[in-house]
């Protein structure tokens, strides 16, 4: 349930509102927006009679939220959420940022392909030092070194680092070690200790959609974290697995407008995981940034044909400068106001009216 609270009421007012609901056992969710106040109340509302709280003072509406998602539902907190990924880089509410690196960090070719990317305009670094692989044979990751090499790699380019948890016992190396954004894969996605552990800390997480997971259990995901009190969640749209065998997965290219409507989220998308092959990242990439994702994450490998996992998917650092050059203009074109000076953004889908160009 949400109340709408009048403009006109003072903040104590509010406090004691809030202390008010509090009382009687639910939790609330503030959201101060530029044009009204909203609280959210989270628990078994139909205790609560709405026609009571339409008869206070301060409150202007209620109306039940149906959804089983609270905190991340666009209806208790109407305005984008821009996530601050550290290193002055903020990603949704109009701020695009594209993650790029290596699937895996497998040495010094990593400051390599860092650079690379930096040096195409990628904003953020992503590789992954612990891996999620279908055979315990294939190479699992580099561990500890591997965050070590992926934190220098970041420190000297000056850009946040994106990674891979995997195991909630880990949570605390990410944070010692000072990574700004902690992935969690698409096989983690229902992982719910581990939802709930990087939940308990305030560092952005990458959240992929499961493989097959719908819409809504990607959206009860972030619920798992933000309930636990880290706000600061950035969701992934990485292809869902369907009866088609042409390609790795099926990229849900709708997912980003549907996430949108339903989210103040932000979302970015994986072409790289979503198609599987490096020929078709680019096309999706660009369906992506059309449909008005928040951002991309993509593998780049100097040596795609010698690279320790995903080789088969990765652009190298020309085809990614390329793909940047081309997202850039595409940004342009769904951003750029055609009403003379009027706000014009709904082709982003709701809340993503602001105007910035890529990596602003
Ligand atoms: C990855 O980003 O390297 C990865 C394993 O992605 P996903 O969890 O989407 O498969
Ligand atoms: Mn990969």
């Amino acid at each position: 349930m949400i109340a709408v609270v009048k403009k006109s009421a003072t903040p104590e007012q509010l406090d004691h509102f809030i202390s008010w609901i509090e009382g009687r056992g639910y939790k609330t969710n503030v959201s101060k927006g530029d044009n009204e106040t909203i609280v959210g109340i989270i628990g078994d509302t139909t205790q609560i009679d709405p026609f009571l709280l339409e008869s206070m003072d301060i409150i202007e509406r209620v109306q039940r939220v149906s959804e089983p998602f609270k905190k991340a539902n666009r209806k208790f907190h109407p305005e984008d959420t821009v996530v601050d990924c550290g290193h002055g880089i903020k990603i949704g509410g109009g701020n695009f940022q594209v993650m790029a690196g290596p699937c895996s960090v497998e040495g010094d070719n990593l400051f390599r392909i860092a650079r690379a990317v930096k040096a195409a305009g990628a904003t953020m670094l992503r590789g992954g030092a612990y891996k999620p692989r279908t055979s315990p044979y294939s190479y699992q990751g580099m561990g500890e070194r591997g965050l070590d090499l992926l934190m220098e790699a970041g420190g000297e380019l000056d850009m946040p680092v994106v990674t891979e948890v995997m195991d909630p016992r880990d949570v605390q190396l990410f944070l010692d070690k000072g990574v700004d954004v902690m992935q969690i894969g698409a096989r983690n996605a229902q992982n719910f200790p581990l939802l709930k552990e990087v939940g308990k800390t305030k560092t952005p997480v990458l959240l992929k959609r499961g493989m097959s997971g719908t819409i809504d259990e990607l959206l009860m995901a972030a619920e798992y974290i933000m309930s636990e009190g880290n706000p600061n969640v950035i969701l992934c749209e990485r292809g869902i697995r369907t009866f088609e065998t042409r390609t790795r997965n099926t990229f849900d290219v709708n997912a980003i407008p549907v996430v949108h409507h339903l989210s103040h989220l932000p979302i970015v998308g994986d072409p790289s995981h979503a198609t599987g092959y490096t020929r078709y990242v680019r096309p999706a990439a660009y369906a992506a940034t059309a449909a008005g994702a928040d951002g991309l994450e993509i593998e780049v490998h100097d040596h795609p044909s010698e690279a320790w996992s995903d080789g088969a998917q990765a652009l190298t650092p020309s085809q990614f400068a390329d793909a940047m050059k081309r997202i850039a203009l595409i940004r342009e074109a769904i951003t750029a106001d055609l009403n003379d000076g009027e706000t014009s953004g709904t082709t982003l889908g709701e809340g993503t009216t602001k105007v910035t160009k890529v990596g602003a």
